[in-house]
Parts: C-alpha cells; structure tokens; sequence
C-alpha cells in the first residue's frame, strides 16, 4: 500500500487522498488481487459508526477510506489535516471507469433499482468507449438468492465491484460477502447508478463548488431532511472533541 497520511475524526481513520491519489491507491490494490474495500466516508456515517462498533471496525478495516461530504473535509481541516478536496462516490465511479479502459479493468455494477444499473453500465460504456463491463444486477435481492447473486459476479470475473445500495448497507454488505467475492476491489458508490444512469440529476456547477451539494439534495429530496439533521450533530460532536477533548 503506497503511504498515505491518516485523519482521525470521531474515531474514523480517514485516508488524506485526493482523487489522484485514490485512484493510484485503487490500481495498487487491484495489483494485489485480494478483495479490498473502499469507502467514501461522509459526516452521517462518521457521526453514526461512534455508536456502532460493527460499522466503525468496518470503516476502520478498509483498505482505502475516502473523504466524502463537506462535513468530513471541514472536521479534517479544523482538526489541522491537509485534507484539499472531497473524494465523493459518484466521483470514484467515474473517474475509476475513465481509468478501466486504459487498465484493462473490468467493472460489475451492483445496486439501485431493477434496470438502473444496466442503464449505467450502457451510459458509462458510451462515456468510456472500450470500457469492460463484466455484468450489472440490482441492488433488491433477498438475502436468501445472494449466493446465485455472488455467483453471477464471480463468474464473470470483475477487477472492480461498484457497489450502489447506499450508506451503511453497501459497507455492511461488502463486509459481509467480501470472503466469497472473487473480486478485486469492492467500491460502496451510494446512489451514484442513479445519477448515472440519468434518472437523477446531480447537483448543477455551483452548488459542486461552494460545497452546497447537501443543500441541493435536500431541495431535490425533502425526505432526505432526517438523515442532514445529522450533520449539526456531527459539527458539534467535532467541535467538543477538538476544544473540550470530549469523545
Ligand atoms: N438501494 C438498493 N438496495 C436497497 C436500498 C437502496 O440498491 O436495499 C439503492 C437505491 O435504489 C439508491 C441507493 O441505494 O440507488 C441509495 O441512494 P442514496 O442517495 O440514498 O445513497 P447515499 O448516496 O446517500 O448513500
């Protein structure tokens, strides 16, 4: 594993990469040909593992965990890492497909909706002409049928597993079957296929820049209300952890 600096934030051990230095990290452990696990951490997740012993072991067992979300670049800053810029899922799903086709990757795409991940894999392929896919399923199945679904995608023999069913479930199901996958990285890309595959529409320019990407999904999906109420509590948790050393 190339060195990377660590950031702690409420007991998360945060890779501080850019996404330059994510993708060099992806292709190292594809090189390896274990099954590795990458995360894009954001601040509900962070707030969420402090009292979850399962989900912070699996975020801090990873191979590569990357800085995901306003909230986790903010807390890195504040608490002095040289944290640059967000390393989102959805990025990670595009520019590790630019990357496939000059590496030879080949890419499953599991999660979302039935068809959604076939709509994404068809709008990658056309993105990235000479891109591998090796297959793509959705993301619904019962517990009971995710043997034939692992087998599917070990019988295709995939580099690089993007794994859309959201956060946590995607980390808890990557941990879970990561024994069985004959795969070399497994990637928990959120609701990336969605976006891809054209059904949702990804924030526009300038919500991206000023780091308003939340604000936007919060527009476009009022439900989402419940789970961005975390992230004050997130600040706060980080701003006592810094100033009062409370954990
Ligand atoms: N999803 C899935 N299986 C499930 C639950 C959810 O495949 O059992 C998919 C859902 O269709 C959506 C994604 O997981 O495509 C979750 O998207 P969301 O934007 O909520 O995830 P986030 O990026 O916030 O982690």
């Amino acid at each position: 594993m190339p060195d990377a600096k660590k950031a702690d934030i409420l007991g998360c051990s945060i890779d501080i990469v850019d996404i330059h230095e994510a993708l060099e990290h992806i292709d190292f452990l594809i090189e390896a040909g274990k099954t590795e696990q990458v995360i894009t951490l954001n601040a509900e997740i962070a707030y969420a593992a402090r009292e979850d012993q399962q989900l912070q072991k699996i975020i801090n067992s990873a191979s590569l965990v990357t800085p995901d979300g306003i909230g986790i670049v903010w807390a890195g800053r504040l608490m002095g890492y040289d944290i640059k810029d967000r390393v989102t899922g959805i990025d990670l799903a595009y520019r590790v497909s630019e990357k496939a086709v000059n590496q030879g990757w080949k890419i499953y795409l599991l999660g979302a909706a039935p068809g959604m991940a076939d709509k994404a894999a068809v709008n990658l392929s056309s993105l990235y002409p000479g891109l591998q896919i090796a297959g793509s399923d959705h993301g619904y199945h019962k517990k009971e049928d995710m043997a034939e679904v692992i087998k599917r995608i070990n019988l295709t023999q995939p580099d690089i597993l993007l794994v859309a069913l959201g956060a946590p479930r995607q980390e808890l199901w990557i941990n879970e079957y990561k024994a069985e996958l004959d795969v070399s990285v497994c990637i928990g890309v959120g609701g990336s296929f969605d976006v891809i595959a054209g059904e949702k529409k990804r924030a526009p320019e300038f919500f991206i820049k000023f780091n308003l990407e939340w604000l936007y999904r919060l527009l476009a999906e009022p439900s989402r209300i419940k789970r961005q109420a975390i992230l004050p509590l997130f600040v706060l948790q980080v701003l006592k952890n810094k100033y009062l050393s409370i954990k």
